[in-house]
Parts: structure tokens; sequence; C-alpha cells
């Protein structure tokens, strides 16, 4: 999970672009990067929040009204400022390229770069790889000025050859700007206009959010397997490339994606809410004695206040997060996760004890974050606690951008609730069915017909995740892991 942004506007893109990745901070919290461009192409990358990175200096560098921007949560590639996106080559016309997803067969494609077509990789992200295989099919067609022809030519390259997850935003230097999802498209991606001079602005964006904050309007999303090409004038062209099954990831809806976001048409606040619904159902059924409804802040609030809704009991907000602390399950090693857990969340232990306790999470991952919790509110004197995840067992790993890739890591891997609710200390676990987990989001858009449930179900939509496969990305993070941790314990972080 990355967050990326594309712009091309009447005016200079600097402020629009750092505005439009402070809302989508959360989508990564571990690098970030701009590249302008105003006749050259002007770069500032580093680790880091988008905050830590860009200042006063940086805003009068980044000159030009056309620009791209990322943030940044690891999978592939070890963590370093070299990483960081978006890309540049210099052959042909100049590209810069960001995106977000996870290239399967990376590996692979950065041998067959260099060998094949002579083109050395200098990082480890995979971006580099989408950036150079475009960059490789646009040079094969020996043209001076691109058509979108061209473009939609190069993008089928592009989708012959690098399999997994990738919603890429490109800017080729005076000749247009490409945004296109992968055949499947996994990762959102949407668009829009700014009505601010003769021709409108354009805006491409992992998030809805982004857009709105910056004025774009006439919003809409990139279908799988689409690709949309402004060309040297702005004029907009777009071409459905490639015929596959749209299956959006399940998890954007339960977690990733910020509340006042729509992703594929489905406002992810609302699906929430429709997540807490199916959920109280499930939680009457159970016939458990509960005093008081808990959330787990920020994302399980939402599903949470309508559980309580639904099931006429006491709501109370009595687990305080310290906003300053990141996401601990974006945060990329275990030490990490393990020691920030207390730093990010207090209890208000007078709305707790005593009481039979109802906490709504999101999501019951690793178990890690959800033991400490429970940990916490029996401490304070809670009678019971009672854990209720609204998403699922995750059990399979995410080969397509999300930071579980190890199926040792899950703790429902090999369990049911029983057993997950010992192995976290409370009293019952109360799991989402999938079945309601795709019912709350089509409740919003009926024509979503199939999802990415891989971490679920262990399905995955591209087909190609062999057993090898699997094993080879397992192996490939645990080393990224270790080489973290190394990294970790040297510097102290
Ligand atoms: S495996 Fe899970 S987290 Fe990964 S893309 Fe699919 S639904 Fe999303």
């Amino acid at each position: 999970m990355c967050g990326v942004i594309g712009l091309w506007a009447n005016r200079e893109v600097f402020h629009d672009l750092y505005q439009g990745l402070l809302s989508i901070q959360h989508r990564g919290q571990d690098a970030a990067g701009i590249i302008t461009y105003d006749g050259r192409f002007h770069e500032k990358k580093g680790n880091g929040l988008v905050l830590d990175i860009f200042g006063p200096e940086e805003a009068a560098q980044l000159k030009g009204n056309v620009g791209i921007g990322h943030t940044r949560y690891p999978t592939i590639g070890g963590g370093g400022h070299e990483d960081a996106q978006p890309f540049m080559v210099n052959t042909p016309f100049g590209i810069i390229l960001a995106h977000n997803g996870n290239v399967v067969n990376y590996r692979q494609l950065k041998k067959e770069l260099f060998e094949k077509n002579q083109r050395l990789l200098n990082s480890d992200c995979d971006a580099e790889v989408i950036l150079n295989v475009f960059a490789q099919e646009l040079e094969e067609q020996k043209v001076k000025h691109l058509t979108p022809e061209n473009i939609f030519k190069a993008v089928a390259g592009v989708y012959r050859r690098v399999k997994g997850s990738y919603s890429v935003v490109a800017y080729i230097a005076e000749q247009g700007m490409v945004a296109f999802r992968d055949p499947h498209g996994i990762k959102p991606l949407s668009f829009g206009r700014r009505k601010d001079g003769l021709q409108p602005s354009y805006a491409f964006a992992s998030e809805t959010v982004s857009l709105n904050l910056m004025n774009f309007e006439d919003i809409e999303h990139i279908q799988a397997g689409e690709a949309v090409f402004l060309d040297r004038q702005r004029g907009l062209h777009r071409q459905k490339i490639i015929h596959k099954k749209h299956t959006p990831c399940l998890f954007e809806w339960v977690y990733f994606a910020r509340p006042d976001s729509v992703i594929d048409g489905v406002n992810v606040y609302k699906s929430r809410v429709n997540l807490g619904r199916l959920l109280a159902a499930e939680i009457k059924k159970k016939n458990l004695e509960i005093d008081v409804v808990v959330p787990v802040p920020d994302s399980a609030r939402d599903a949470a206040i309508e559980i309580a809704r639904r099931l006429k009991l006491k709501y109370r907000e009595a687990l305080v997060k310290n906003r300053y602390i990141g996401r601990t399950f974006i945060m990329p090693a275990e030490i990490k996760r393990q020691s920030s857990v207390r730093q990010k969340l207090n209890p208000i232990c007078s709305e707790i004890a005593g009481k039979k306790v109802l906490l709504v999470d999101d999501s019951i991952v690793r178990g890690n974050t959800s033991r400490a919790i429970v940990e916490m509110v029996r401490e304070c004197g809670a009678e019971k606690v009672y854990f209720a995840s609204y998403s699922p067992p995750l059990r399979f790993p995410c080969v397509y951008g999300i930071d579980m890739q190890t199926k040792t890591e899950f703790v429902a891997r090999d369990a049911d609730e029983e057993l997950v609710a010992r192995r976290i200390g409370a009293d019952r676990v109360i799991y989402q069915t999938l079945k309601n987990l795709k019912k709350a989001v089509r409740m919003e858009n009926p024509a979503l017909k199939s999802f990415c449930s891989a971490c679920f179900d262990g399905c995955y939509p591209t087909g190609d995740v062999t057993q090898d496969v699997l094993k080879a990305i397992e192996e490939e993070r645990k080393l990224v892991q270790e080489s973290q941790l190394e990294l970790n314990i040297k510097t102290g972080r």
C-alpha cells in the first residue's frame, strides 16, 4: 500500500501536491517524494513523513505545473532512500513514474531488463521495473511524438510483462501524462478535473480525498485494465486495454482508505457502517452479556458506533490514541509494532472497570496489538473482554502490496475463533464472515461483482501466484525484515 498523486495544472503544482500527499500520508509513512517538471525535472525524495521532507527550500526548488508525488509503504525493497518513488529515466523523452501495488515477478523482470534490454536498474523498488518496461515499450515504437495509440500499445506491453498489482501515474516530458490500473484493478486510482483556466487542470490520485482537498471535481475511477492519457494539449483519451475480472482489494474498505474517500464507487465510511451493522447481527446470535462497546481507534470507530446502536448498548471511546505515533500495522519491523502499542493507546479505566467490554477493531493480523489491548483493558479491571473484528480471519499472505507476506505471521493461520481468543487473551472473539464483508461493500455499489479476498481465502485473482511464488516472496520478505531489524537495532530506532 502506497499513495500516489499525479497533477497537471494551470499553475505551479508543488503546494497542491504537498497538500495531496498529506491527505494520503496514512497510506505510507516510510518515505515520500515529489518530482516536478518545468522543462527539466526537479526531484526531492527522502525517508520519513511528508512534513519532514518538504519545507520552504523544497517549495522553491520543485518548480513546474506538472508533477508526481508518492508516499511509500515498503514491500519490495529494503526501505532505503534509493528506493523512494517517483523514479525517472531519461530515454525515451524523459519519463517520471510512481505506483501503488506490488510487482510479483519483479526479480525476473529486473534480470530480463538488464540482459535483454540493457537497462540497469539501480534500486530494489518495483516502480523502477514498471518504468523501464514502459520506457522500453515506448522506445521500441521509435516515434518522435507520441499518439494515444503509442501510449496504449506501451501499456498493453506492461500488462503482458508485469504481474501483480499496480496503479500507475507517469509523465512523459513534452508528450503527456498517463495513468493506468493493472488488469484486475486491485489498487484504487481515480482522477478529476479543475476548471481553473482555458483548459481544465487534471489530477490522478490513489484516494478521492486528495482530489477533494485539491478542489478537483467530476471525479471518476479508472477501471481495471484501463489507461487514461492526457496528450500534449491536455486532451483526454482513455481506453480499456485488457478485459479481465475487476477484483479490487477488500482491505481498502476495511482499513487502508480514509473514511472520507470513495473507492470504486463505494463510500468508505458507509461500507464501514455496513460492516458494523452486519457484525452486530452476528454478535447478537452469540447471546453475550455486554455492558459497553469500545472501538480501537481510529478505523474501528464507524463500525463500533453502528454495533452499539444496533445492539442498544452503551458506546464509550475508552481507548485514547496518541496521534503523533504512526500506524502500528504499517511499521516495517516487528520490534516497532510490539513497543509502540502501549505508547499509542491509553485506556480510560473509569469507563472499563467492572464492565463486560466488547472491543471492536478492523482486523486481527499478527495478534500482538490485539493481545496488548486486551491486557491493557483487563488491567483496568474489566470483568470480561470480548474482541470483535469487523473483517474475517486473515490467513494467507498478501502478494499485492501489503506487509503481510508470510503465512506464519497470522494469529488465525491455523486457528478458529476459540483458539484466537486464547492466543490474544480475550474471553471471546467474534469475526465478520467473508460473505458479509463482500456484502457490506456491494451494498454501496452492486456493480462490483468480484473482489480480491486472497488474504482471507487464499484465492489470488491474478492466477499466477503459485506455491513457489509464495515461498520466494516469503523468503525475500524475511531477509528484508532481518536487515530492517538489524538497521533498527544499530540506529536505535
Ligand atoms: S490479499 Fe488482501 S490485502 Fe492484499 S490486495 Fe488482496 S484483499 Fe487486499
